[in-house]
């Protein structure tokens, strides 16, 4: 048992008894934690605001080896997500957030760059109504981080690195592109595949860069739809399973 202190955010709520929540934070130092918090349900919680969801806080929290839950003893409040008035998809984009660090990342597996590139992306969603590029780059951010991005530079199969023009044809969701001599090759085992324009493969490079690029480069609205349609598919192969919040996220 150690008692441990770390800036984290909150990415999931659930009640665990009359008083208490189990509050699940994505943290700076530990990764995932899930902590029950104790008298969190009372009007006077001692844990004041800092608990609602996407919340920025500083928590300390006692760490229960034997695999029981966490213990939430503080919660500071730091800064409460609040995202731009008037575009509904800035709200349920930052709860995708919340979904994909609660469903992709493990357990007190630290991921210092995600926990400090997503609270700046959160940010954005408070500043401007575009939510597309921050979903794009929180997605690829998050794939990369855990290890299960796929190359956009290079052919999946030989490894021969892919022009920007013309494109690789088609798009092996699990592995990446697939440069036209393989093509043939692929089978059912790589995945669903779908054709990809160069446009498109541009984007998710730079997207994925670690770089600003991505911040100010044009997008059409056409490439928008082919980098949704193509990220939704990679996302949910990689889950295993829809994220509850596709469903919301629409033009
Ligand atoms: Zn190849």
């Amino acid at each position: 048992m150690s008692t441990e202190k770390t800036p984290a955010l909150v990415i999931r709520q659930a009640d665990f008894s009359n008083t208490s929540r189990v509050v699940t934070f994505m943290t700076r130092e530990f990764g995932k934690v899930a902590c029950v918090a104790k008298g969190a349900k009372r009007l006077k919680s001692p844990f004041d605001a800092a608990l609602d969801l996407l919340t920025h806080c500083g928590i300390v929290f006692i760490h229960k080896t034997s695999g029981a839950l966490d213990i939430l003893t503080e919660a500071s409040f730091v800064h409460r997500f609040k995202p731009y008035a008037g575009e509904l998809n800035c709200l349920y984009a930052g709860y995708y957030i919340a979904e994909l660090l609660d469903s992709l990342t493990e357990p007190h597996d630290p991921h210092y760059r995600l926990f400090d590139e997503s609270v700046p992306l959160l940010t954005r969603l408070e500043e401007t109504p575009n939510w597309r590029r921050v979903v794009l780059r929180f997605e690829l951010l998050i794939l990369e981080e855990t290890g299960q991005l796929p190359s956009f530079d290079a052919c999946a199969l030989c490894g021969r690195l892919l022009e920007d023009s013309p494109p690789a044809a088609t798009v092996f969701i699990r592995s990446g592109f697939i440069c036209p001599t393989c093509l043939p090759d692929a089978t059912a085992e790589d995945g669903v595949s779908r054709p990809v324009s160069a446009g498109t493969a541009h984007i998710l490079r730079v997207f994925s860069e670690d770089s600003n690029t991505w911040q100010d480069l044009p997008v059409t609205s056409a490439q928008a739809k082919e980098v949704r349609a193509l990220m939704n598919l990679l996302i949910a192969q990689t889950l295993g399973k829809r994220p509850r919040m596709h469903g919301y996220l629409r033009d």
